[in-house]
C-alpha cells in the first residue's frame, strides 16, 4: 500500500497534472456518443491480442421457421408487384397497392415486439428482409427500412414510458401511422447537435385546455419518409426560460412524437434524391405547441435525446446500409459476372480478357466480405450487443465496397449500363450509391472521425477510464483512479510491445490462430497486425493526445486498420463456419491479400506522418523491421476468383443468395441475362467443338457435320438471348423529350393548316 501511494503521489501526479492540461474537455455530445451503445469484439481488437477462438464460438446469424415463411411468402410477392423502372421514372412513388401490401404484411412493424402487434423479428430477419427487397428497389428497401430503424419505433421500445409504447407501437406496427425520423436541418447536418430547432417551454393551449407545454419552431430537411409522414420523431433543442419545470433555462437535446396533423406543421414538399423516388422532403414547423407528454420517454427524458439517438443508432446503423449494400453488391457481382460471359468483343467472351477479370474478381472479393461483416455483425445484434464503433466500420466500408462493386460493374458493362431504360438492371443502383456514402453519418466523417477516435476511447481497455479520472470533479478520486489505470495501462503498452516484436521479427509466423483452423497463416498474419495496431495506436495516443482530434489523416488510418482487422476476421470466420469449403479457398485468400494490402498502406501512412517520429522509428523497428507487407493477390488467383461468377454453379448460387431475380415478372432484364446465361454456358462444349475444327459460323460448322442440328438450334437459341440481353432502350423523341413533343404537334397543326388553306385553293 505505501509502495502504491509512493507512487500515486510521487511519480503519478505529475502525469496526471500534465495530462489534465493536455486533454481537452469532453462535450456533453461526445460524453453521449461515447457511452452510447456497448463494446464488443473492438474491445478486443484494442488489446491488440484478440482471442480467435471467442470469435469463432459466436453463433451463426439464423432465422427461424417463421421469418423463413416470410421471405419465402410476402418479401417475394412483394418483389414480384414492384417495377422499379415504373417507380423511378413513371410514378416517381411505389404503387398505392404496393404501399397497402406493406402495411398489410407488417413490413413496418418488423422490429415490432408481437405483444404490440408487430412481427417482433430478429435482427437477422430484418436484414435479410430489407437485402431482399432493395436487391429488386431500392426505393422500396428504403422505405421498408427507415421505420424499422430510427422511425421511432426502436427510439419508442428502449425509451418510451408505457402509455406511448401502448398507443404508438400497434399503430406504428400496422401502418395506421407512417414515421419519419427528423434530426437534419440546413445548419446541422453532421454537426447535428448543433441544430437551430427550438422547443419552447410555456402555456399553451391544446385541444381547449391551457397546459404547460413546447412551442416549436423547425426547419428540418432530407427526411425520409417526410412528405407523406403521420408521425415524427422531432429532436430539438428544449430551453424553459422561466424555469417552468424548475431544472434551468437549457435542457439540451429533446425528441417528441409530433403528429403532423398538429397545427403549424407543414410538410408534403419533395425532394428528389438523385432520381431515387423514395419519399424524402423538408418539414417546417412555425409556433407548434404539443404537449410534454409526447416528449418521447416522457419528462424524465428532456435532454436525453441525443443519447437516445445514438444508442439507436448503433444498432440501426449496424442493419440498414449493410444489408442494403450487401443487395447491390451482390446484384453487381452476379449480374456482372453473367453479362462477361454473355458478351462477346472480338469473338470471345469479354470476361476472358485479363483487364476484365480483375474487377471481376475485385465483384467476388466484396461480396464474401461484406456478407461475412454484414452476417457476423448481425449475429452479435441478435446477441444483444450495441457495438457502436463496429455499427460506424461495417456501414462505413459495407457502403465503400458497395460503390467500388457498383462502379466497377458499370465499367465492365459499358454502355449497356449507361443506357437507361427498363433493361438497364443496373442504373438505379449506380444513382443510390451515394445516398447510402451520406446517410446515418457521412462517410468521411465517420471515416476520419468515428472510427478511430470513438473506439479509441470507447474499446480501449483503458483509455476512457484514464479520461474520465482526469475529469474528476474530486481530484483526490481521480488521481487515485487515474494512478490505477495508467500503471495497468503502461504494462498493457510492455506487454503488446513484446507481442509486436516477437510477431513483427517472425515475419508473423509466431502468433496464435484459433485451435485447429483451415487458414492458420491468414490467422496469424491478423495477430500480427493487431499486436502492430495496439502499439501504434498507444503511441499515436501519448504523442498526439488531443490533438489527435484535428490530425484527421492519422486517425482515419488507424480506423482502416481497426476496420481491416474486423473485416478479415469475419471473412476468416465465414470460412469457418461454413464447413471450409475448398472452393471458396482462392476467394478468402484474394480477400485477405486486398485486405492486408490496405492495411500496409493504412500502417505506413501513419508510420510516414506520426509527426513524433521517434516513436514512428520505433514502433517501425518493433512491428516492421523489413518493412510493412503489403501481399498483393498473384495474377492467377485473380483469374481463378473471375472465374466464379462466369460459372453456373451451386457456388454461385451461394455466395449471391436471395436477391431478386425477376421472378413474378412477365419481363425482366435480370432474368433474361440469367436466362441468356445459362443457355450460353449450356453451350460452351458446342462452340469448343467449332473453335478445334477452326470454324466460326454456327451453318457451316452443321453443314460440315462438326455440330448436329440439336446444336445448332441450341446454339441459335444461346445467341438470341445473348441478343436480348445486349439490346440497350431507345424511345420515341417526343417521349423523353417535351419540347420534342411541342415541335411535333406545331408542325402537324402546320401541315393541317396548310393541306386546310390548299384544299380551300
Ligand atoms: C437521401 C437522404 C435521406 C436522408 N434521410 C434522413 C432522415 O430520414 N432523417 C434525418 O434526420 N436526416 C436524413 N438525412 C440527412 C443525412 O443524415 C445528412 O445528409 C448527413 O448527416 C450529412 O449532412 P449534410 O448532407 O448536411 O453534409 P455536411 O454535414 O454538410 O457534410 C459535408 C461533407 O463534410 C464532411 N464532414 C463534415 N464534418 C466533418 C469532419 N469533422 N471531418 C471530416 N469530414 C467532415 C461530411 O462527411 C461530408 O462529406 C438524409 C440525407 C439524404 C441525402
Amino acid at each position: 500500500m505505501s509502495l502504491r501511494t509512493f507512487r500515486r503521489d510521487t511519480i503519478t501526479r505529475p502525469i496526471f497534472k500534465w495530462a489534465s492540461r493536455a486533454t481537452p474537455p469532453i462535450s456533453g455530445t461526445e460524453r453521449d456518443a461515447i457511452e452510447a451503445g456497448t463494446v464488443w469484439w473492438d474491445g478486443e481488437l484494442f488489446t491488440g491480442n484478440p482471442d480467435w477462438n471467442k470469435l469463432l464460438a459466436m453463433p451463426p446469424a439464423k432465422l427461424s421457421a417463421e421469418e423463413q415463411a416470410f421471405m419465402d411468402g410476402p418479401v417475394r410477392e412483394l418483389c414480384a408487384m414492384v417495377n422499379d423502372w415504373n417507380v423511378n421514372w413513371e410514378d416517381r412513388d411505389l404503387p398505392r397497392e404496393v404501399w397497402d401490401f406493406l402495411r398489410e404484411k407488417k413490413f413496418f412493424g418488423m422490429i415490432i415486439p408481437k405483444k404490440y402487434g408487430g412481427l417482433g423479428f430478429s435482427n437477422t430477419a430484418h436484414s435479410e428482409v430489407v437485402r431482399t427487397v432493395s436487391s429488386c428497389s431500392v426505393v422500396a428497401g428504403v422505405t421498408v427500412m427507415v421505420p424499422n430503424s430510427l422511425g421511432p419505433g426502436e427510439l419508442l421500445m428502449h425509451f418510451g414510458t408505457d402509455e406511448q409504447r401502448d398507443y404508438w407501437l400497434p399503430r406504428l406496427a400496422d401502418g395506421r401511422e407512417i414515421p419519419c425520423f427528423a434530426l437534419t436541418s440546413p445548419d446541422a447536418g453532421s454537426d447535428a447537435a448543433a441544430m437551430t430547432d427550438t422547443g419552447i417551454v410555456e402555456y399553451g393551449e391544446w385541444e381547449g385546455e391551457k397546459i404547460l407545454g413546447i412551442r416549436l419552431n423547425f426547419h428540418k430537411r432530407y427526411i425520409t419518409l417526410g412528405p407523406i409522414a403521420t408521425v415524427v420523431g422531432l429532436a430539438f433543442k428544449m430551453y424553459d426560460p422561466e424555469n417552468h419545470l424548475g431544472r434551468g433555462a437549457e435542457l439540451g437535446i429533446t425528441v417528441a412524437l409530433l403528429p403532423t396533423s398538429t397545427p403549424g406543421v407543414t410538410h408534403g414538399e419533395r425532394h428528389i434524391p438523385q432520381f431515387t423516388h423514395f419519399q424524402n422532403g423538408p418539414l417546417y414547423g412555425k409556433d407548434v405547441f404539443l404537449p410534454l407528454d409526447l416528449i418521447l420517454g416522457g419528462e424524465k427524458q428532456i435532454g436525453e435525446g441525443w443519447k437516445m439517438l445514438m444508442t439507436a443508432l448503433a444498432a440501426g446503423r449496424g442493419i440498414s446500409l449493410p444489408s442494403q449494400s450487401a443487395a447491390a453488391a451482390a446484384i453487381c457481382a452476379r449480374a456482372t459476372g453473367a453479362y462477361a460471359r454473355v458478351r462477346t468483343q472480338f469473338d470471345v467472351p469479354i470476361g476472358m480478357f485479363e483487364g476484365i477479370r480483375k474487377p471481376l474478381a475485385d465483384l467476388a472479393a466484396n461480396i464474401y466480405l461484406i456478407d461475412a461483416a454484414r452476417r457476423l455483425t448481425i449475429a452479435a445484434l441478435d446477441e444483444r450487443h450495441r457495438p457502436s464503433v463496429i455499427s460506424a466500420i461495417i456501414k462505413f466500408h459495407a457502403t465503400e465496397h458497395m460503390r467500388e462493386s457498383v462502379e466497377k460493374a458499370m465499367d465492365i458493362h459499358g454502355g449497356k449500363s449507361i443506357i437507361d431504360g427498363p433493361r438497364n438492371y443496373l442504373g438505379s443502383q449506380y444513382r443510390s450509391a451515394p445516398i447510402g456514402i451520406t446517410v446515418e453519418g457521412a462517410n468521411i466523417l465517420t471515416r476520419n472521425l468515428m472510427i478511430f477516435g470513438q473506439g479509441a476511447v470507447r474499446s480501449h481497455p483503458y483509455m476512457l477510464k484514464e479520461m474520465l479520472a482526469l475529469a474528476d470533479e474530486d481530484e483526490k478520486k481521480g488521481l487515485d483512479a487515474f494512478d490505477k489505470a495508467i500503471w495497468r495501462h503502461l504494462g498493457h503498452a510492455f506487454a503488446t510491445a513484446g507481442r509486436a516484436f516477437v510477431r513483427g521479427w517472425s515475419g508473423g509466423r509466431i502468433g496464435p490462430a484459433p485451435d485447429g483452423a483451415a487458414m492458420p497463416g491468414y490467422w496469424k498474419q491478423l495477430s500480427r497486425h493487431a499486436a502492430a495496431f495496439a502499439l501504434l495506436a498507444d503511441f499515436a495516443l501519448l504523442t498526439l493526445g488531443g490533438a489527435l482530434k484535428r490530425k484527421e489523416m492519422i486517425s482515419a488510418r488507424l480506423g482502416d486498420v481497426l476496420a481491416e482487422l474486423y473485416l478479415l476476421g469475419a471473412v476468416l470466420k465465414r470460412f469457418e463456419t461454413e464447413g471450409r469449403r475448398e472452393e471458396d479457398r482462392p476467394i478468402v485468400a484474394y480477400v485477405m491479400r486486398q485486405g492486408q494490402g490496405r492495411m500496409a498502406a493504412a500502417f505506413a501512412g501513419v508510420l510516414d506522418n506520426l509527426p513524433a517520429r521517434w516513436a514512428a522509428y520505433l514502433v517501425r523497428l518493433l512491428a516492421f523491421p523489413v518493412g510493412v507487407p503489403a501481399p498483393m493477390p498473384s495474377d492467377e488467383l485473380t483469374n481463378a476468383v473471375a472465374e466464379t461468377l462466369m460459372k453456373d454453379s451451386p457456388q454461385r448460387d451461394r455466395l449471391t443468395p436471395d436477391i431478386y431475380l425477376g421472378e413474378g415478372h412477365k419481363e425482366h432484364p435480370l432474368k433474361d441475362l440469367e436466362q441468356a446465361f445459362k443457355l450460353v454456358t449450356a453451350a460452351a462444349s458446342i462452340e469448343k467443338k467449332m473453335r478445334e475444327e477452326h470454324v466460326g459460323d454456327p451453318q457451316v460448322a452443321r453443314d460440315k457435320g462438326i455440330i448436329s442440328a440439336a446444336e445448332f438450334e441450341q446454339l441459335a437459341e444461346a445467341k438470341a438471348a445473348a441478343d436480348r440481353v445486349v439490346a440497350v432502350d431507345a424511345f420515341p423523341m417526343e417521349e423523353v423529350s417535351p419540347i420534342a413533343a411541342q415541335h411535333r404537334q406545331k408542325k402537324a397543326a402546320r401541315n393541317k393548316r396548310s393541306t386546310r388553306s390548299e384544299a380551300a385553293e
